[in-house]
């Protein structure tokens, strides 16, 4: 039974900011993936819906004249890991979209829903982090952007104002052109299962094995999905050698806030973390144009 107090869809974005401002309480709705699955289980009592579904300025990736990528909050997962400029400029997104639910659930479910929601599981999250991607958020009374680290607040909770909606994920050209980039999700199943942990690593290298940057986003090894920037700060500049990488994951280790829970202690998370940050780095070197090591 989905117990729903009352449902509004809007059109526009401009109707959408005012029916929000009319009413602050509405829940926003989008794939409705997360959404009808908490009212499902009755974690969300008369709840009242506004649909944005249908606005067509939040949907699709576009790349500006400069060069920066802007992906509409309801591009669903499948037009991510389809869309042309994604799979040329930063392929790694598409990887990571290819890993989340399964085909139905991939047609439905949206970026800025899986942003919106909270979860350091997010598939999408690990790489939006190293890609520093900017969020903009917009009420009836003006937008403000946000850099994602600072959009997570704690487990299922973001920087969203009353009023506001999700309506660009910005990805600036400096943070992909001439990075590789790998995902890795690991799950107790290959499909439709939440990660157990999300690496996501992008490098770039020079004179074939220097790593010039490289920047490692993690989700489930914390409350939220973070960054390790002891393990990135050490790896610049370095020359690729096994020794090094192996550094590099025992450091990523230090970012981490695992915890316990009935899909892996915490020991084995912060294993997890040091094996698949090794792993990531070792493909997207390769895929940066770096030297292949064992
Ligand atoms: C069977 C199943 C498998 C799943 N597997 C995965 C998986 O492998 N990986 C993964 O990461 N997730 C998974 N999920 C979770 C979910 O599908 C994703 O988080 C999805 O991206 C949510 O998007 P949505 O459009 O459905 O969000 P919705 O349910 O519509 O919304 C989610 C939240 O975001 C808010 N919101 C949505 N859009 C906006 C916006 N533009 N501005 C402000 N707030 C907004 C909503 O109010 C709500 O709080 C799975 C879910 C199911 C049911």
């Amino acid at each position: 039974m989905y117990k729903i107090q009352g449902y509004y869809e809007a059109a526009t974005l401009e109707e959408a900011l005012a029916l929000l401002a009319a009413n602050p309480n509405l829940t926003i709705i989008a794939g409705g993936t997360d959404v009808l699955i908490k009212i499902h289980h009755g974690q969300m009592e008369k709840a009242e819906l506004l649909g944005i579904g249908k606005i067509k300025s939040l949907q699709g990736v576009r790349q500006l004249d400069d060069g920066t990528i802007v992906i509409g909050p309801l591009t669903t997962f499948t037009q991510i890991a389809n869309d042309p400029v994604i799979q040329e400029h930063i392929p790694i997104l598409a990887e990571a979209a290819l890993t989340m639910g399964g085909p139905q659930i991939r047609n439905v479910a949206t970026i800025g829903g899986n942003l919106c929601n909270g979860a350091t599981s997010a598939d999408s999250a690990p790489t939006l982090f190293v890609l520093e991607a900017k969020l903009k958020l917009q009420s009836n009374q003006g937008g403000r952007v946000v850099p994602i680290q600072d959009f997570y607040l704690g487990p299922g909770k973001v920087d969203l104002r009353p009023g506001e909606l999700l309506t660009q994920i910005i990805l600036s050209p400096e943070n992909f052109r001439g990075y590789g980039g790998h995902y890795i999700k690991f799950s107790m199943r290959k499909a439709m299962d939440i990660a157990t942990l999300g690496v996501a690593v992008i490098c770039k290298v020079k004179e074939g094995n220097i790593m010039e940057d490289a920047r490692i986003g993690l989700g489930v090894a914390g409350p939220t999905p973070r960054r390790c920037p002891e393990a990135e700060a050490f790896a610049r500049g370095k020359a690729v050698a096994p020794e090094t990488i192996a550094a590099i994951g025992r450091l990523a280790v230090k970012a981490t806030q695992a915890r316990t829970s009935w899909r892996a202690s915490k020991e084995y998370r912060e294993h997890l973390v040091e094996e698949l940050t090794q792993r990531a780095l070792k493909a997207a070197i390769v895929k940066a144009g770096g030297e292949a090591i064992a």
